[in-house]
């Protein structure tokens, strides 16, 4: 049943958006969203224009509208995350600019109260309560790893003492399915277990983070879930991976203004967001050259890309009228992978 699950995923990439509501102190904000249709359409208006140059229609998997719980959020990506524990890899992504709403869908607004927890907690919640329910039938381990991308640099958001060194990437066949085999590696039971690691990984990335420069927004997030099954009756491995992936803010930073260290990071998430969309699309279109080496993102996430791994990407709206220019890239750079 689970296999008929993942089959029915057609295609390799779905790409679902979501449109952050306006937040509470702007909700007399104009929007630039006209409308949004039952069949994955959404319109986009730029009021300061008139007649059909003022529209433009782009059409995804589905669009969420802004009411829309976590819950809801989540449900199509069961199938999944669950295909994981049959071995299969999978890449979930947040697409969007800064303040669109990525880290809400992936981790959620507060992690005290499980109703609005993001995927990354839902998704773990799911396997942990699989892998349990086939505890006769095949036997479970599942660890973690979280690292950041930062300026084309791998760091272990898990380590205890802050060092947060360079990691490097291996070929995964190599080394037990780790392709970045010295980030630290923690097994896990319970969602409890993972919320703890989470805030370790939230600490170590504020490292290096200044007033100016809030790192979380320049980084490419990626928490790893590994799970090893042993069956029971045969004896037989399986494998699976499953990548959370929180990316940095996808806005264009204005070459004029940004000098230096700026300069430097925006130039490296465009490059790496144009490497993964590249990948993509590749793949979209059954391409026999797939570029996974012009990035550290799409190295590090090779193995589930592609072949007979899934990926579904949630692209973030920010609704407000100045937001307008990086919506429309946004909704560009979507459609381009879809
Ligand atoms: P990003 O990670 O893309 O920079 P955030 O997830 O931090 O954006 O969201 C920016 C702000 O908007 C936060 O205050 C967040 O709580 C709020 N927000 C984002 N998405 C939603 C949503 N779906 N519902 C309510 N508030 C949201
Ligand atoms: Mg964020």
């Amino acid at each position: 049943a689970l296999y008929n699950q993942v089959q029915d995923l057609k295609g390799s990439i779905r790409v679902y958006c979501r449109v952050r509501p306006f937040l509470p102190w702007q909700s007399n904000s104009q929007s630039t969203v006209d409308y949004i249709g039952e069949n994955g359409t959404i319109m986009i208006v730029n009021p300061l224009k008139q007649g059909k140059d003022a529209r433009r229609v782009f059409t995804f998997n589905k669009v969420f509208r802004t009411n829309v719980t976590q819950e809801h959020i989540y449900a199509d990506t069961q199938p999944l995350v669950r295909s994981v524990l049959d071995g299969y890899n999978a890449c979930i992504f947040a697409y969007g600019q800064t303040g669109s709403g990525k880290t809400y869908t992936m981790s959620g607004p507060d992690l005290t109260t499980e109703e609005t927890w993001g995927v990354n907690y839902r998704a773990l919640r799911d396997l942990f309560q699989m892998s349990k329910a086939r505890v006769d039938i095949v036997r479970y381990e599942v660890a973690v790893q979280m690292i950041e991308i930062y300026n084309e640099q791998v760091r272990d958001l898990l380590v205890s003492d802050g060092s947060n060194r360079r990691l490097d990437i291996r070929n995964k066949s190599q080394l037990n399915g780790l392709n970045v085999p010295d980030a630290s590696l923690v097994p896990v039971t319970c969602t409890q277990d993972v919320l703890e690691l989470m805030k370790i990984g939230q600490k170590n990335r504020a490292v290096g983070a200044t007033a100016l420069n809030e790192r979380s927004s320049r980084s490419h997030s990626v928490l790893t879930v590994h799970i090893y099954g042993k069956e029971l009756a045969t004896g037989s491995i399986l494998r699976g991976c499953l990548h959370l992936v929180d990316l940095a803010g996808s806005e264009r930073v204005d070459k004029s203004e940004a000098v230096g260290e700026r300069l430097k990071e925006a130039q490296h998430i465009n490059r790496s967001l144009s490497a993964l969309g590249d990948v993509i699309s590749a793949l979209a279109q059954k391409s026999t050259h797939v570029p996974y080496r012009n990035s550290k993102l799409t190295q590090v996430l090779q193995d589930s890309l592609g072949g007979a791994a899934k990926t579904m990407m949630f692209v973030h709206i920010n609704p407000e009228l100045n937001a307008l220019g990086e919506t429309i890239s946004t909704l560009k750079f979507a459609e381009r992978v879809a």
